[in-house]
């Protein structure tokens, strides 16, 4: 799989599919997977947590901290997935329409330096 050529349904596809394999989906509800999500929100935090802003960046060039960067982005957009799957969320489509809400909320006019 990657970016270019693998649709998000594809992805919640994969998830729905691993997790049935295992049997998570019908023992998991929405509190435990907001709970799940935020977890794993923490610990991608927990990568940058004592670095100074200005080396924040210096992650992508160790190799083991950018992999682990990889795994725990991977671990919240699993859980963002299985929020959608779980609430019948369209993700694009939610994108799309929160996109267009911030565009009203920030118009560019008022957004140039
Ligand atoms: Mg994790």
């Amino acid at each position: 799989m990657n970016d270019k050529t693998t649709t998000i349904a594809e992805i919640k596809k994969h998830i729905q599919d691993f997790s049935d394999a295992r049997g998570w989906r019908k023992d998991q509800n929405a509190k435990d997977l907001v709970m799940a999500l935020s977890v794993e929100a923490a610990e991608l935090s927990e990568i940058f947590m004592w670095l100074h802003s200005d080396n924040a960046d210096s992650v992508k060039e160790n190799a083991e901290e950018y992999q682990h960067l990889q795994e725990e982005l991977s671990d919240v957009f699993w859980y963002v997935c299985r929020l959608c799957e779980h609430f019948d969320i369209d993700l694009a489509r939610a994108v799309e329409e929160k996109a267009a809400k911030n565009a009203q909320k920030y118009p560019i006019e008022g957004c140039k330096s």
